[in-house]
């Protein structure tokens, strides 16, 4: 019952980060559950509540009292997915590691086919969507974008399709773990790492419950987040357009001068002179404003403060707890 412990060393470790899913639960623990079953693999199913608003923590609670392969970790407040993710690295014990969604977008039936290619000697095992159907159009399109943008811009191959429905091995997931940097796309980091990897085909099911929690502005900031972590490029951009402007105004220059000595001064240009300035002032504010971007980055990683806050645990021996408390 509740508080029986699991196995102390499972063979597979499943990580759902879970955010106000309270609804999708049972269905997601009924399938997971039938696919583990099946498996004949000690596992554990570590699902990290990710500050949910609803009564995503007790459905969690009321799934571990049913099937003590089930542990839990709430954090304090939501921390964001990636974050979400490691916190469950942090905790997992097991050979294998897979992490997927908790809205069964990431069909459990898959499992099986990462844990056979990983026993066949691949250290991470991704599913790669073959079609991206139940996306709006936008999302569709700032996708492709992005990832084109940021194929450009960085050294990291991230392999088309992938999407973050992945097995790893015990010796990926502790790269992963130990990584200190708080701007954690994971996606990235996943390229990052290295190690034999490869992908199973599969095509994604529209969400069962509730909505998704990434909007078009959170998955702007998440793209842009990306690609300041993983690329420097923009850092350097106004080099190149400080040099590209300074050969031709030199010239220019050069050209007035010469013109005022022999022809005399002229007043009209008003126009060519405000066009440069606002020009290029408008060019160097957006450079200061992007040194700022990167900047406040190094601020945030430089504090060094803890990735996330484990408020309450559940099926670990060192269970964090609210103690009771007497009015
Ligand atoms: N999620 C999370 N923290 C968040 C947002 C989402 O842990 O701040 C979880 C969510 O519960 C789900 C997964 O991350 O298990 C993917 O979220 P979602 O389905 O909303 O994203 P999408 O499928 O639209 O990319
Ligand atoms: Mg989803």
């Amino acid at each position: 019952m509740s508080d029986t412990v699991a196995p102390p060393i499972p063979d597979l470790s499943i990580i759902v980060p879970v955010f106000n899913e309270s609804a999708g639960l049972p269905a997601l623990f009924a399938r997971l559950g039938a696919v583990l079953d099946r498996l004949e693999m000690r596992s554990e199913i570590i699902c990290i509540d990710d500050g949910s608003r609803d009564a995503t923590w007790d459905a969690l609670l009321a799934a571990r009292a049913a099937d003590a392969r089930i542990r839990l970790v709430r954090l304090s407040r939501n921390f964001g997915k990636d974050i979400a993710l490691t916190a469950g690295l942090r905790r997992a014990g097991g050979r294998a590691i897979v992490m997927m969604d908790a809205d069964l977008q990431h069909p459990p039936e898959l499992i099986p086919e990462f844990v056979a290619r990983w026993r066949e000697g691949l250290d991470m095992v991704y599913a790669v969507r073959t079609s991206r159907d139940g996306d709006s159009f936008l999302r569709r399109w700032s996708s492709r974008a992005f990832y084109r943008v940021f194929r450009h811009l960085s050294d990291i191959r991230m392999p088309p399709g992938a999407g973050d429905f992945r097995l790893v091995d015990r010796r990926v997931a502790d790269v992963l773990r130990d990584m200190p940097e708080r701007a954690r796309f994971m996606k990235g980091l996943y390229a990052w790492v290295g190690f034999r990897h490869g992908g199973v085909p599969f095509d994604p099911p529209d969400r069962q419950t509730g909505k998704t929690s990434f909007s078009p502005l959170r998955l702007f900031r998440f793209a842009v987040d990306a690609l300041a972590s993983f690329s420097t490029v923009p850092l350097v951009a106004s080099g190149y357009i400080g040099l590209f402007m300074a050969v031709p105004s030199l010239v220019l220059a050069i050209f007035f001068i010469v013109r005022t000595l022999f022809y005399g001064v002229d007043v009209p240009g008003y126009a060519s002179v405000i066009v440069a300035v606002l020009l290029l002032g408008s060019i160097q504010l957006l450079t200061l404003g992007l040194f700022g971007a990167y900047l406040g980055r190094v601020f945030e990683e430089v504090k060094g403060r803890p990735l996330f806050v484990e408020s309450d645990t559940a099926g670990f021996p060192d269970d964090r707890k609210q103690t009771p408390r007497d009015a």
